[in-house]
């Protein structure tokens, strides 16, 4: 068995781009797909209802939510997960996350917000482009499991806008 890499996913990407050919060690990393579906949201490929953009995140709602205002946020890097984006670049996109909660929380009138991020198949991961799943909570609403119904635009679209709303009055 090879011993683990000092480098993290990370730098191996950023050292094979300065040398303008692949880290050594980088076929250890699992690879980014840039046709998860997320990835082709971002290249507007694909429909999402959108409730936040910047230059860094865009945000738009789970289409199977495991709850009123289910919201997924991704960084416009192309990350795997949480392990092998740039620091810098996570700490950039992190603001998102907070303002789209806040908005969630506040134009829902949520009791709580509920952050989930999963990293690899093991974790749960099913889409291999990183994202924070906005959870909006109330204590006696049970969250409904990953992976249920999909569920129309019609019906999310004035969840949507009153997250868009809470953003815009800031
Ligand atoms: P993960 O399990 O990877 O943390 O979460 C992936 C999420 O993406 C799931 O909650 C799933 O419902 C959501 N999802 C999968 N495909 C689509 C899609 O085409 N559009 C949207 N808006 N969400 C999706």
């Amino acid at each position: 068995m090879r011993s683990p890499s000092v480098f993290p996913p990370w730098l191996r990407s950023e050292i094979s781009a300065r040398l303008g050919f692949p880290h050594p060690e980088s076929a250890m990393a699992q690879a980014y797909d840039p046709n998860n579906i997320f990835a082709k949201i971002l290249r507007g490929e694909a429909p999402c209802l959108k409730v936040y953009e910047d230059e860094t995140a865009l945000a738009f709602m789970d289409i199977m939510p495991r709850g009123d205002g289910h919201v997924v946020v991704v960084p416009k890097v192309a990350a795997r997960n949480i392990l092998d984006i740039a620091p810098a670049d996570l700490a950039r996109f992190m603001p998102a996350v907070q303002k789209v909660a806040l908005a969630a929380k506040k134009g829902l009138n949520a009791e709580g917000v509920k952050i989930e991020q999963y990293n690899e198949s093991a974790s749960g991961q099913t889409v291999y482009h990183l994202h924070f799943h906005v959870l909006p909570r109330w204590a006696d609403v049970a969250l409904k499991p990953p992976g249920g119904p999909i569920v129309s635009a019609d019906v999310l679209a004035p969840i949507a806008e009153k997250i868009r709303a809470a953003i815009a009055e800031g």
